[in-house]
């Protein structure tokens, strides 16, 4: 019985070391550990219980997601913006004042994307500014309890089109694929697209927003919840509600 036991006990202890060994190695080659690792239900939450097994180094994996080539998504991001430069791949690139690449956390779980900049956004280079930044932000802060420096928001163009009328197919096509990289960079658990642009973008279809809002939608395996664009709810109110069911989805997916 004693020899069974001292057997289990060595069998732990060679497993516990192989799977710190293991880490040590991902963590080394800049290799964003991931389940499974039965000692973590999720990355970097570590099950019940499970503590007390580890030794007290702290081997954790980081909060900075790395990419297999060692950048960081922070990086990757400025190498994204820096590639766009002075862009004048449509027609925008002429009216615009300053060009609106995105705001936040490079590593967020969630994403915002609305259509495009308008006139403060335009101005001060960072989306959601305006009164409908205003909702946004209250949305993010009032209802999500989060911070806007918590999420990643951005537009699926990042010049403003003149007098704020809806982009047009060549100017999406020509800026489309930056929104694309972002989220390949960032991969998010959730996209919230605001707006009949943002959602009809993504999911590449023609249903008007109220057909799409209320559900989760795929786009390259992330979840999308299309939902009313603040500027909408600026002009209608009563809409407020629906949107809020619609956040409400997002909170609970995000556990
Ligand atoms: N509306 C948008 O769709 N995006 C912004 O950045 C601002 C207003």
């Amino acid at each position: 019985m004693k020899d069974s036991k001292n057997e289990l006990l060595e069998i732990v202890s060679a497993l516990k070391g192989h799977l710190l060994y293991q880490r040590d190695i991902l963590l080394s080659e800049g290799v964003p550990i991931t389940p499974p690792n039965p000692l973590f239900v999720k990355e970097g939450v570590p099950k019940a219980g499970a503590l007390s097994q580890l030794p007290t180094t702290d081997h954790r994996p980081p909060t900075t997601n790395v990419s297999p080539t060692g950048k960081s998504n922070k990086e990757l991001l400025e190498e994204l913006r820096s590639n766009i430069g002075d862009c004048q791949r449509c027609k925008l690139g002429k009216t615009r004042t300053k060009l609106v690449f995105g705001v936040g956390n490079p590593d967020a779980k969630i994403v915002f994307v609305g259509e495009g900049p308008g006139r403060d956004e335009d101005i001060q280079g960072e989306p959601f500014v305006g009164r409908a930044g205003q909702l946004l932000t209250d949305i993010i802060t009032k209802g999500m309890k989060m911070k806007r420096e918590d999420v990643y928001i951005c537009n699926v163009v990042k010049c403003r089109p003149p007098e704020n009328r809806n982009p047009e197919a060549d100017e999406v096509d020509a800026c489309e694929g930056f929104l694309i990289k972002q989220l390949e960079v960032i991969k998010p658990e959730i996209v919230v697209a605001l707006g009949t642009f943002a959602a009809q973008t993504l999911l590449k279809t023609d249903l008007p927003i109220s057909k799409l809002r209320g559900r989760f939608h795929d786009y390259k395996g992330i979840q999308v919840m299309p939902t009313f664009h603040p500027s909408y709810l600026l002009r209608n109110p009563e809409k407020k509600k629906e949107a809020w069911e619609d956040i409400k989805m997002v909170i609970a997916r995000l556990g």
